[in-house]
């Protein structure tokens, strides 16, 4: 087993620490293939000493002014910024995605501490009118305690962020259980933390495995779970956590819909762009595709021109836009909806293996896929890789049927120049989030982001205050005059 990039510990109640047991997970680079370290498999042992550090941590945290959170949270924003190209560097050697885009997570995490810190002193109660003239009633906002925060190694530093920062904001404490796999981003973002002045304990790392994360949730000191990744492992920790507070943010395969008055050049460029972001490893990156028939062709066209700027390669390479993708179980869900979309008699127009000769055999081209069948697994499935599948229906009504036939209803897309049309697609598109003109892949740290009710892919939502309003509790004060 090797140890670079450093004898990686746990972190627990403000420090790095040893693990009580001695197996370790081995970390491969998925650009390189080389093994880049290793993390210590945390005991039962770990698992109680860090949610016994983040409950003792957030009792003093929890009483803490606003004003004072806000200030260690600008200061976890800046000491981000201050090692941006450190954890870009590492980002990219573990995730596997370009440096450019691990630079702009990186950015983005920052700024999500800065948010966080200004909406948290804006998070007002109200008081409420009684019907008993003698009593009086006032809400206002409490941490829930200490969150289980399990995330996905798509984003490493972001979805940390997305919950810590909000998080700290707000009062509560954390167990954080990144993938083993990619865990030395957010181990190493654990020293800006520390530099910034977040007390110790309140915010602990755990990487690890489902096993880990099972043990965290189900722990009787967790008070709550906030967890980014499948829906079949989002439905197992629901179904561990109980009545424990939750946020899920879970799969997606939303729909990026092009009508007949759609600027097709501007269509195409978003569906290519949406599947070579993180090598289309993004709950709500382009997974169908639906136009009209009326434009199909000149769409299909469009798209495989926009598909030549795209560049496989070395992802510190600052000609690359597209990198290798994370683990082999990706590629080998990649290689089955390729060859499922054949046997249903999908016309591959690009891409649709792993290019040879590179470093690992995770690189995969960009692949476009026209006349997917709504009953292949380009359609009913995430396919959570780089490749633009086609599907061609007649009129809006019919797309519509089609797009709303999938449960994994995350985010959508839709192309028109017709406002009407617009607003049609947005009220009917049965998901989280519907963007007019732009990727699905589009998003703002200030956006409610989530699954819509009812579809399989999560609920609460990531995102501006709607954050905080899911990591508190709203209590209300009444008093008898
Ligand atoms: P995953 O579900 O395999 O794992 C996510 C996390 O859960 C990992 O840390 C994993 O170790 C942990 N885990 C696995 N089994 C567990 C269990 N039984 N109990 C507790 N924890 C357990 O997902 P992934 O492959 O890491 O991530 C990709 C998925 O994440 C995709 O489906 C993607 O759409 C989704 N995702 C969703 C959003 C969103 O905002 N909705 C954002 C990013 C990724």
């Amino acid at each position: 087993m090797c140890d670079a990039p450093g004898d990686v510990q746990l972190f627990v109640g403000g420090e790095y620490a040893a693990s009580t047991g001695d197996e370790r997970y081995p970390v491969t680079s998925p650009a390189t293939g080389e093994c880049i370290g290793s993390v210590p498999v945390p005991t039962a042992a770990d698992i109680d000493s860090a949610v016994a550090a983040a409950r003792s941590a957030q009792r003093a945290w929890g009483r803490r002014n606003v004003w004072e959170r806000a200030r260690v949270c600008h200061a976890v924003g800046d000491a981000l910024s201050a090692r941006a190209e450190e954890l870009a560097t590492l980002q990219t050697l573990e995730q596997g995605k370009p440096l450019r885009e691990s630079r702009d997570d990186v950015a983005e995490a920052a700024t999500l501490f800065h948010l966080h810190a200004e909406d948290a002193v804006r998070l007002t109660g109200e008081t409420i009118p009684s019907t008993d003239a003698n009593k009086r009633m006032w809400t206002f906002y409490r941490p829930v305690g200490t969150w289980a925060i399990i995330t996905p190694w798509n984003f490493p530093l972001l979805m940390f962020a997305e919950f810590v920062a909000p998080g700290l904001a707000t009062g509560n404490a954390h167990v954080v259980k990144p993938p083993a796999h990619t865990p030395f981003t957010v181990l190493a973002a654990m020293g800006a933390l520390a530099d910034a002045g977040v007390p110790e304990g309140l915010v602990n790392v755990l990487p690890g495995e489902g096993p880990t994360g099972a043990a965290l949730v189900g722990h009787p000191g967790v008070d709550a779970v906030g967890f980014i990744g499948s829906s079949a492992t989002g439905a197992k920790i629901q179904a561990t956590a109980g009545l424990k507070r939750s946020i899920m943010e879970c799969s997606g395969n939303g729909p990026l819909v092009v009508l007949p008055d759609a600027d097709l050049e501007r269509a195409a460029e978003a569906a290519v762009y949406g599947a070579y972001v993180c090598s289309g490893q993004v709950c709500c990156a382009t997974e169908r595709v639906i136009v009209d028939a009326a434009v199909h062709s000149d769409f299909v066209d469009a798209v495989l021109a926009a598909a030549d700027g795209v560049r496989l390669g070395d992802p510190f390479d600052p000609a690359t836009n597209l990198g290798p993708l994370n683990n082999e179980g990706v590629a080998a869900k990649m290689d089955r909806h390729v060859g499922d979309g054949d046997r249903r008699g999908a016309k591959l127009l690009r891409g649709g293996r792993r290019q040879p000769d590179r470093p690992t055999e995770l690189y995969y081209e960009l692949t476009v896929v026209d006349g997917v069948a709504p009953d292949s697994l380009f359609a009913t499935e995430e396919s959570f890789g780089p490749v633009v599948p086609i599907m061609a229906a007649d009129g809006d009504d019919a797309i519509l049927e089609l797009a709303n036939r999938d449960r994994l209803g995350l985010q959508a897309a839709v192309f028109t120049r017709d406002l009407s049309r617009a607003y049609r697609f947005v009220e009917e598109l049965e998901t989280g989030q519907v963007v007019v003109n732009d990727s699905t892949c589009w998003w703002d740290i200030n956006m409610p982001f989530g699954g819509a009710g009812g579809r399989g892919t999560g609920w609460g939502r990531i995102g501006g205050k709607h954050t905080l309003l899911g990591m508190t509790d709203l209590r209300t004060g009444a008093i008898q005059l």
